[in-house]
């Protein structure tokens, strides 16, 4: 299949599910951790076509929202201090924090800036010379070699009024936890992106220490259901493992190249995630080679006590323990105008892709 509208033909879809209703005899509980595969599933009303034993779960996939309240807070405090710029990806400015959110500085006439990618930020820095300029740096391993590609520039141009503070968290300690805490996860559809860049071996130990499959899918509604078909199929034959239907971007070694920016750039650290709480080895700091670049070496604040919303149940839902439509502020109270949490600011968020295509 060659153009996007062979993903969404209608006859295809009536098969697979067909398919699926063929081989499916027990109760299966299967968990996407990527927002762009949250976003497909609600778009294009997958959880209906499906036969009732299969539930599907979103879990920890929006980088904005398992990005925890600490994190703005701390880029907040930064934004107060004088000469400094605060260049930052666009869903993150509202994500609420402890008692401001970064759009609230902004209002009150504190330097920050929306860019699209850390290229923008660099920039910013180079025109500035007498400003210092953060970089909000959020995301998983798809988004790490463009934030690696940003600082190694900065290194060879020597900007040396550039810094970066790093929130990128990697994907498999916390696949690896929720099935340690007892969320009861049968299959992963696995995150597309994200396995561009890191290719399958990342994913084996779910297999082997777990005994649950995943299967790295393609964003397209035929891609979804074949995935969860050969999910179904894995979990029938007692044969959990690692495959990939999204042959199309992904490959098993995935993009080497990418890889080794990453692993100049970054190395491995405990993180806290939304929900999950702190997890060993789970987020990317600054290596010591690129110190001079790193905001959290640079820059000594203090950093507001985090304060949770009472009511938002954003942690249960990353844990794919609760639903959107659990929350009571769900809404009401709460909607992609008025976020009191992360999952309904980002269009991957599960609140927001709830309250766009699945609200009644
Ligand atoms: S960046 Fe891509 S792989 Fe990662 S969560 Fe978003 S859509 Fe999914
Ligand atoms: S609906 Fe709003 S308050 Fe409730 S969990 Fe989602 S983001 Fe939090």
């Amino acid at each position: 299949m060659k153009f996007i509208d062979e993903f969404r033909n209608k006859e295809k879809a009536k098969k697979i599910v067909r398919a699926i209703e063929n081989i499916s005899t027990k109760e299966i509980k299967l968990m996407e951790v990527c927002g762009g595969h949250t976003m497909s599933i609600q778009k294009f009303g997958i959880p209906s076509l499906l036969p009732p034993q299969i539930e599907l779960l979103s879990g920890p996939g929006c980088p904005v929202c398992v990005t925890d309240r600490k994190y703005i807070d701390q880029a907040i405090a930064y934004a107060r201090l004088d000469n400094v710029i605060i260049t930052t990806f666009g869903d993150l400015i509202r994500v609420p924090g402890s008692s401001s959110s970064l759009d609230n500085e902004k209002a009150k006439g504190r330097s920050i800036k929306i860019v699209y990618s850390i290229l923008d930020a660099l920039k910013i820095a180079k025109e500035n010379p007498t400003k210092k300029v953060i970089f909000l740096a959020i995301g998983f391993e798809t988004t790490v070699p463009g934030t690696a590609a940003g600082v190694i520039t900065a290194a060879k141009e020597n900007v040396d009024n550039f810094y970066v503070f790093s929130s990128h968290k990697v994907m498999p300690p916390a696949m690896n936890a929720l099935i340690d805490e007892g969320v009861k996860i049968n299959g992963y559809i696995g995150p597309g992106h994200v396995s561009t860049i890191t290719g399958t071996g990342i994913y084996s130990g779910l297999a082997e220490n777990f005994n649950v499959g995943c299967v790295i899918s393609g964003f397209e509604p035929l891609d979804l259901l074949q995935s969860i078909y050969m999910l179904v199929k894995q979990f029938e034959e007692k044969n959990p493992k690692v495959e990939i239907q999204y042959k199309r971007a992904v490959k098993v070694e995935g993009n080497i190249k990418a890889k080794e920016m990453m692993y100049d750039v970054f190395e491995y650290r405990d993180d806290w995630w939304r929900g999950l709480g702190t997890l060993a080895n789970s987020g990317l700091g600054i290596s010591k080679k690129y110190a001079k670049f790193d905001a959290e070496r640079k820059f000594d604040v203090e950093v507001e006590k985090t304060k949770e919303d009472k009511g938002c149940i954003c942690g249960e839902i990353l844990k794919g323990l609760k639903s959107p439509k659990d929350c009571s502020l769900f809404a009401n109270v709460c909607d992609p105008s008025n976020p009191v949490g992360a999952c309904m600011v980002s269009n991957e968020g599960a609140c927001h892709a709830f309250y766009k295509y699945n609200r009644e």
